[in-house]
């Protein structure tokens, strides 16, 4: 069967927005699928219940022992989770690096434990696409929650993000950028992509399946069977396809495609966080302020506690009034009414923990999606060490009432690990699938285990170095079979 290209991109996110952008730039004819709309700043706007609709998955829910859930949030747009995301760029810590070795065997081209060191040229590359800078621009809110780690012998440092000087301040990240100010994988990679016209980009398409070719030899990837966006079943073929849909639908995807390892969908990791906020006596506004300008990193590594606080944010009214709660429970009724009549007065932390990589993701017997989680008593105790001290900082900063959210993942990482051992990964150090040649993985499941930061600067290094590895096998540069 004749490839129409050299290679077929499913999902064009962090990991897939890069990998189709990177070879297109090389001259590569590239087929991007994705699930969602092309939508752009010219449709951005803060409206939040639209923006839920058009440009995020329909929200995914994982049942927790107690009887409670955690909600996956994941974009469903070009650009992926970063059209909608919060823009804090930041590479992984050498520890966190250093944790994928004894995980799933991974080592680098040498064949030394694979390292932060490994990454570091891909990191620099994608930092440079992106413009990444620091943000010092701390609004009154953040100062104020700074009065309160002070008080704990703690400090708020400036993030770096993929925000240029177009950013407004205004705080809309999770409806789309207006200004461009943010940088998506839509509005730099496959912008300039689709410019050249070297792209071909087609949206409202479901991938249901990579075609495997198993007559001789190694089963061999040729192509991809999807559904378009007018409900037609069809299929396009290329010599190499990549899925890149996402830690959630990547290993769904390998699984549907008739994958069999037993390593798809399991050491999923959550990297959880909620929101911890307090309501002051002033005037915060929270909401209008870039989200993340600020972090707490005096907890990052495990042995110090195994978390990171970021401030100042405060979801906007929808989710805000949907998920607050405290000891009494869910907000209802006139303290509901009450919270809300206050919201310019609260201000939040964001605070997430590291964890053990023990969640999964499966289909059941009649071929649905299924979530579980499985919370470590270490995992637990960070979760409770990272609620408590954001509660704390918040009340010595002058908070007089403290609410929360439940548990939520936006970091949602591996299940498609990476790694030399094909009885603990799913593909090789290369990102190629151990059982099917020719089938890449380019997203956040290849993360063997999480890491402690917002993790899509490492995702799009990855993806950077996936997509100089698939240019060299299609310049001839190396050998492929
Ligand atoms: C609200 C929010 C805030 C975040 N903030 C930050 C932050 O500040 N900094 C940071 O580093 N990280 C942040 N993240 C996480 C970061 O965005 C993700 O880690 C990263 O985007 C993951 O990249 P990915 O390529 O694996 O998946 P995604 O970026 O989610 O892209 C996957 C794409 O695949 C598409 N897709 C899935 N299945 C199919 C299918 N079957 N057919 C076709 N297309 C399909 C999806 O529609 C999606 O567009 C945030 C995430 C969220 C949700
Ligand atoms: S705060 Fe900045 S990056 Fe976020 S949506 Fe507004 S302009 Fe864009």
């Amino acid at each position: 069967m004749s490839a129409e290209f050299d290679v077929i991109v499913v999902g064009s996110g962090a990991g897939g927005g890069v990998v189709a952008g990177e070879l297109a730039d090389c001259g590569r004819t590239v087929l991007l699928l994705e699930a969602g709309p092309h939508l752009t700043s010219a449709d951005f706007k803060r409206w939040e219940a639209k923006a839920s609709h058009d440009l995020y998955w329909p929200l995914r829910f994982a049942p927790l022992p107690d009887g409670d859930v955690l909600t996956f949030l994941a974009g469903r747009c070009v650009g992926g989770s970063t059209t909608i995301n919060t823009k804090v760029a930041l590479r992984a810590h050498e520890r966190d690096i250093a944790k994928w070795h004894p995980a799933s065997g991974l080592t680098n081209e040498g064949g030394e434990p694979f390292s932060r060191g490994d990454l570091d040229e891909y990191y620099a590359r994608v930092e440079r696409v992106l413009g990444v800078r620091e943000r010092r621009d701390w609004e009154q809110c953040v100062h104020t929650a700074q009065a309160g780690f002070r008080a704990l012998g703690a400090e708020l440092e400036p993030v770096t993000s993929y925000t240029d000087a177009k950013c407004m301040s205004y705080g809309s990240c999770l409806q789309g950028c207006p200004t461009d100010g943010g940088k998506s994988t839509m509005n730099t990679y496959l912008a300039r992509a689709l410019a050249g016209g070297r792209l071909v980009l087609r949206t409202g398409v479901h991938a249901e399946r990579v075609l495997v070719e198993r007559s001789g030899g190694r089963p061999r990837a040729d192509g991809v069977q999807y559904v378009d966006a007018a409900g037609e079943r069809r299929i396009a073929r290329a010599r190499f396809v990549v899925v890149a849909a996402g830690a959630l639908n990547s290993p769904l995807l390998l699984l549907r495609s008739g994958l069999e390892n037993r390593a798809i969908g399991r050491h999923v990791g959550l990297h959880p966080l909620r929101l911890v906020y307090g309501l002051f006596d002033e005037v915060q506004d929270a909401h209008r302020v870039y989200p993340i300008t600020a972090h707490c990193m005096k907890h990052q590594t495990d042995d110090a506690g195994g978390f990171v606080i970021e401030a100042s944010t405060v979801m906007d009214p929808i989710a805000f009034a949907t998920t607050l709660r405290d000891d009494n429970g869910p907000f209802w009724g006139a303290r509901l009414v009450e919270a809300l009549r206050s919201y310019r007065r609260w201000n939040g932390l964001l605070a997430m923990v590291n964890d053990e990589n023990n969640a999964s993701v499966s289909l059941d017997a009649d071929g649905a999606e299924r979530f579980e989680v499985d919370l470590q008593p270490s995992e637990q105790a960070r979760l409770g060490a990272a609620f408590g001290f954001s509660r704390k900082a918040l009340e010595a900063a002058g908070a007089r009432q403290i609410a929360w959210t439940g548990l939520i993942s936006t970091h949602t990482q591996g299940g498609c690990r990476m790694g030399d051992d094909p009885q603990r990964s799913v593909v090789d150090r290369h990102g190629e699938s151990h059982e099917v040649k020719n089938l890449f993985v380019g997203d956040a499941s290849l993360l063997p285990c999480t890491v402690s930061v917002n993790p899509s600067l490492t995702v799009m290094a990855l993806a950077t170095r996936l997509a100089e590895r698939l240019e060299l096998a299609l310049s001839g540069e190396l050998a492929v079979t």
